[in-house]
């Protein structure tokens, strides 16, 4: 069987890929997916269609990263369905700033600046609330922010503590030139999850041209001659070759370097050490792993306030740390309801690092594909990002002291009552405890070809090949200053148009 294009992995940039690929009927395509094929909104379990909470283990990968305390190793949650993490992630649908691509662009792939990306941002989405020239109405992603009278008491209370505080606002956080307390853009219909699987794989799933396949685990692309000619999958208990003319890798930032190192494409000594016969050595592959750290101060509630099922999410605070120089490098968001392996309901004031200084990897433990690589998130290393996340901690605690939160708050069960004064002790606890905003990115980062560590070209071509891709978060060369499903959908709408049109 051979087809004009085969993507691997059907998350947020694969479905998309597949989906604009596919719209020339006289091309071929296949999407392998390695979890469950739902292919109707009908057929869906809840934990896909709640988008008011994340799905983190009925449709996972288990993958697990090692913490900055020695021996410590946690959950980081990714998708294992058709629609990927996007069919499992918490919905907040927001851009990066402008300075996100034009720094892509600085770096010499041109094809990524602000300019160039916007009209895709506007091609995915159906902005229900905001129109004009940095909106679209119309594409596959319906978007809208809650309305006031809609926020839960949390997400209330935050907004009144900040709006007393005097933090500024904004009316839309989508907009390239905001900044502030601002209702989050949502890819939400009422509760359910607007997921790549619904939005662009549902509709034309009838299409003659586009065949989608669950349950396909892709062990390796095969090469020969300097060409990318086949993917080895697992399909049901059988392992078999299938031919494409183009070969796209969209299995996301973690999937996408171990198939890549699998296939004999990644640093040389790292491939020899596991017996994988080296076909392109790039050193590249696995490293610049980004991601978006983050700790909560967590609070009691009072009884009977929280609601289970409640939206986690509403609202959010863009910032720029006081003393750093780039727009928006922090967010503070509210947490309507964390639930504690005991079953007790709490409430978290979030903190996020939107621009951290340290960076992450990903090696292979085995050549075997039902072993995960070993990630190493190493947050907080650099210490501008220990100063940002003590003080943004420290704004958690004030906001959530205000007297907005007085009818919810019954006392503060994080940061230990003991780190609060000290920030020598709060820096410990915030070293100890960051965790992963759940935005692994960067492990295959464009770049031009003098740059030692770069992986694909800007037209998404993995360095040595002309018919092998990636296409996914993995491609980033820097993550960007915003949740980074939309920014992912737009590298998958990019791929998509090339492929089809013949530019790549
Ligand atoms: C719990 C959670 C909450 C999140 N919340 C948000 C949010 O609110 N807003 C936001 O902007 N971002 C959010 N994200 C991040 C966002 O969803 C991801 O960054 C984005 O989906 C990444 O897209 P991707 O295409 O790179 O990878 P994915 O969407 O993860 O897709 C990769 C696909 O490849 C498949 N795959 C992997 N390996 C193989 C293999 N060997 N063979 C076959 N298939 C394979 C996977 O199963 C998956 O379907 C969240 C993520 C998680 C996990």
């Amino acid at each position: 069987m051979q087809y004009d294009v085969i993507v691997i992995g059907a998350g947020a940039a694969g479905a998309v890929v597949a989906a604009r690929v596919s719209e020339d009927s006289s091309r071929s395509v296949l999407l392998l997916e390695a979890g469950p094929y739902y292919p109707t909104t009908e057929q869906m379990p809840a934990d896909l269609l709640d988008g008011n909470d994340n799905s983190y283990f009925a449709h996972d990968w288990n993958y697990e990263a090692a913490t900055n305390v020695a021996g410590r190793m946690v959950h980081l949650p990714a998708g294992r369905v058709v629609g990927g993490s996007s069919a499992v992630n918490t919905a907040i649908a927001l851009r990066g700033v402008p300075e996100d691509y034009d720094e892509w662009a600085a770096f010499g792939n041109d094809e990524w600046s602000w300019e160039k990306v916007l009209p895709y941002f506007r091609r995915l989405e159906n902005d229900l609330d905001f129109d004009g020239d940095f909106h679209g109405r119309g594409g596959p992603i319906p978007i809208r922010r809650y309305p006031e009278d809609e926020l839960v008491p949390v997400q209330r209370a935050f907004v009144r503590a900040m709006r007393e505080l005097g933090y500024a606002e904004t009316a839309d956080n989508n907009d390239p030139h905001s900044t502030g307390l601002g209702l989050h853009a949502m890819n939400k219909q009422g509760r359910q999850r607007m997921s790549v699987a619904i939005c662009y794989l549902e509709p034309v799933r009838h299409r003659l041209n586009l065949t989608i396949r669950g349950g396909c685990l892709t062990r390796r692309i095969i090469v020969d001659g300097g060409r990318a000619t086949g993917v080895e999958v697992e399909s049901g208990s059988t392992t078999q070759i299938v031919e494409g003319e183009r070969i796209v890798l969209a299995a996301g930032a973690i999937g996408s370097p171990a198939i890549l190192m699998r296939s004999g494409i990644g640093p040389e000594a790292h491939l020899r050490e596991l017996d994988i016969d080296v076909v392109q050595n790039l050193p590249g592959v696995g490293e610049n792993l980004d991601d978006h750290p983050m700790l909560a101060a967590v609070f009691e509630p009072k009884d009977g306030v929280l609601n289970d099922g409640d939206p986690v999410v509403q609202v959010t605070y863009r910032y720029s740390s006081p003393d750093g120089t780039e727009r928006n490098d922090m967010q503070l968001m509210p947490v309507s309801q964390v639930r504690t392996r005991s079953g007790t309901l709490l409430y978290a004031i979030g903190s996020v690092i939107y621009r951290q200084k340290s960076i992450g990897r990903l090696t292979l433990r085995s050549a075997d594909p039902h072993v995960h690589p070993h990630v190493e998130q190493r947050f907080l290393e650099h210490e501008d990002d220990v100063r940002r996340l003590v003080d943004g901690v420290r704004l958690a605690l004030e906001v959530g002291s205000h007297e907005a939160f007085a009818h919810i708050n019954d006392g503060i069960r994080t940061p230990p009552a003991a780190a609060i004064p000290d920030d020598e002790a709060l820096a410990g606890w915030c070293k100890a405890v960051a965790s992963s905003g759940f935005h692994p990115s960067c492990t295959a980062k464009m770049a031009t070809a003098d740059d030692p560590m770069g992986v694909v070209d800007q037209h998404l071509r993995v360095r040595g090949f002309d018919n092998l891709f990636v296409a996914d978060a993995s491609v980033m060369p820097k993550c960007p200053r915003a949740n980074i499903h939309l920014t992912t959908v737009m590298i998958g709408e990019r791929a998509g148009e090339w492929l089809r049109e013949g530019v790549v």
